[in-house]
C-alpha cells in the first residue's frame, strides 16, 4: 500500500502505492514504549521521532523499521493520525491517489514550535509544524494567509526583467 521514496519538500517521504480510500488506516507508528520521563529525557537530546501516545506514555519511533517515520508534516496534509488501543495510526484524511505523498500536521504546540521551522510548500502554510488550532496564535500565521511560494517568486522576477 505504501513506499518510500524522494518527498517534494523533505528528504525521504512515504507515499501511497496504489488509491487509497478516505479513513483507511495506512500504517501504525511504531517503537518503544517509554515513559514521559524517558520521554522528555530523549527528546531533550535531539530525538524528533517521539509520539505523544496517552497520559503515561509515548512511543519512540526512531527505529528504521518504523515506516510511519518517513510521513512527513505538511501544513495542508492528507492523513490525520488517530490513537486507538495503544496504538497511533495514519490514517488517509481523504482519497488518495497511486503516488501522492502522505503528510500529517506534526501537531506541536505554542511551547516548542520554534524548533521546527516548516518548509513545506503548502499555499497556507503557517511556517511551523504548529498544531492547527493555536495558527491563530503566532505572530505572522492567519488561517487565510497566503506565503509567497518559491515559483510565485520566481515568477515575480522574471515578470520584471
Ligand atoms: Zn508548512
Amino acid at each position: 500500500m505504501i513506499q518510500v521514496g524522494a518527498s517534494g519538500w523533505a528528504g525521504e517521504g512515504l507515499f501511497a502505492a496504489r488509491p487509497i480510500a478516505a479513513g483507511t488506516r495506512i500504517v501504525a507508528y511504531q517503537g518503544e514504549r517509554i515513559s514521559k520521563e524517558e520521554s522528555a529525557r530523549r527528546r531533550a537530546a535531539g530525538n524528533n521521532y517521539i509520539f505523544h501516545l496517552d497520559y503515561a506514555a509515548d512511543i519512540d519511533g526512531a527505529s528504521l523499521e518504523n515506516t510511519a517515520r518517513y510521513v512527513n508534516h505538511s501544513c495542508n496534509p492528507n492523513c490525520r493520525v488517530e490513537i486507538s488501543e495503544g496504538q497511533i495510526w495514519i490514517v488517509a484524511d481523504r482519497d488518495l491517489e497511486a503516488g501522492e505523498e502522505l503528510s500529517f500536521n506534526y501537531g506541536y504546540d505554542l511551547s516548542e514550535y520554534e524548533r521546527f521551522p516548516c518548509s513545506c510548500g503548502a499555499r497556507n502554510c503557517c511556517g511551523y509544524m504548529l498544531a492547527r488550532e493555536y495558527w491563530g496564535n503566532i505572530p505572522v500565521s492567519r488561517e487565510d494567509y497566503c506565503w509567497p511560494s518559491q515559483d510565485a517568486t520566481r515568477e515575480t522576477a522574471s515578470s520584471q526583467e
